[in-house]
């Protein structure tokens, strides 16, 4: 079994910060870390390699200390690293980001199956992965929490709903995208680790002319959606406690909501 897992390195937190002057995302004094979904995604093409035998390769876009990304990655068992860093890609999109995985998809060829988080938790569109699976014309399962049976050319998984899970089958080569419901990712190797940052470790790194990309196609100039502006919502809100006993408070609640045309009154 041939897998490719696509990871993202990620700013450690939740809560984004927005520079209010250029709009930019805060970087400073945040670590950086792999994007948590994508360390199921990894436990899982491992474990695929440990029971059915292939090679793992890892690949990630972003800026050079990306690579830290795959190297954590090799650390966790992936045999081969790829980091797609150029500065044309910058100021991608998703449509571009996908555009540009894809692109690296075709020059790695031979694959059975691709794993993704399901979400970035800093982007958090949750585009990537149904976008890539598109541009290389494959299937794309989504909400993936179990993978029950893989051959050479089929897949069954199940699939997270609401309220329940689907089953699926397809075929192969398909593109999954995971949930931490999935597995227990492991911790990385210290022994992979040094060796994925010693000299004999190959992270390949692979600009715009090694996946065949023109400028025009990837990063800012490649992207379909410009952002005009960002701001962090200011909240004004303001309680207030109403008095009395219930039936007075609903009293007084529901004028409220009249008044304020929140609710209409309704005469027959
Ligand atoms: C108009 C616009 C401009 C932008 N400009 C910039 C910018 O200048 N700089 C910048 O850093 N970001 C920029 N972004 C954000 C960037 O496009 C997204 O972070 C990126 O496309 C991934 O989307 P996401 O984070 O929502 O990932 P999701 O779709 O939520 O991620 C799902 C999964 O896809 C995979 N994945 C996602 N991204 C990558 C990646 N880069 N490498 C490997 N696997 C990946 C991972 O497996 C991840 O778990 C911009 C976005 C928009 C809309």
């Amino acid at each position: 079994m041939k897998t490719i897992v696509l990871v993202k390195q990620v700013p450690d937190t939740t809560e984004i910060k927005l520079d209010p002057k250029t709009g930019n995302l805060i970087r400073e004094g945040i670590e950086s870390i792999m994007n948590p979904d994508d360390r199921h995604a990894l436990e899982a093409a491992v474990g695929l390699k440990e029971s059915l035998g292939g090679s793992v390769t890892a690949v990630s876009m972003g800026p050079p200390q990306a690579v830290d990304v795959i190297t954590e990655a090799m650390g966790m068992g992936a045999d081969r690293g790829i980091l797609l860093s150029d500065r044309a890609f910058a100021g991608a999109d998703t449509w571009a980001t996908s555009f540009t995985l894809g692109k690296a998809m075709e020059k790695i060829g031979d694959y059975d199956l691709i794993i993704c988080g399901r979400q970035a938790i800093d982007g958090d569109t949750a585009q990537i992965g149904p976008q890539v699976a598109d541009y290389l014309n494959i299937p794309h399962v989504g909400y993936v929490f179990g993978i029950e049976e893989i051959t050479e050319t089929r897949i069954i998984v199940r699939r997270r709903l609401e309220d329940g899970f689907e089953r699926i089958e397809t075929s192969l080569p398909a593109l999954l995208t995971v949930i931490g419901e999935l597995n227990v990712p492991r911790y990385a190797h210290v022994g992979r680790l040094i060796a994925a940052c010693g000299e004999k470790a190959a992270i390949e790194i692979w600009n715009a002319a090694d996946i065949g990309c023109q400028t025009s196609e990837i990063g800012l100039d490649g992207s379909l959606t410009h952002v005009i502006k960002t701001f962090a919502p200011k909240f004004k809100r303001q309680g207030e406690m109403l008095e009395g006993n219930a039936a007075e408070c609903i009293g007084t609640l529901l004028g409220k909501l009249h008044e304020n045309r929140i609710l209409q009154r309704m005469d027959h």
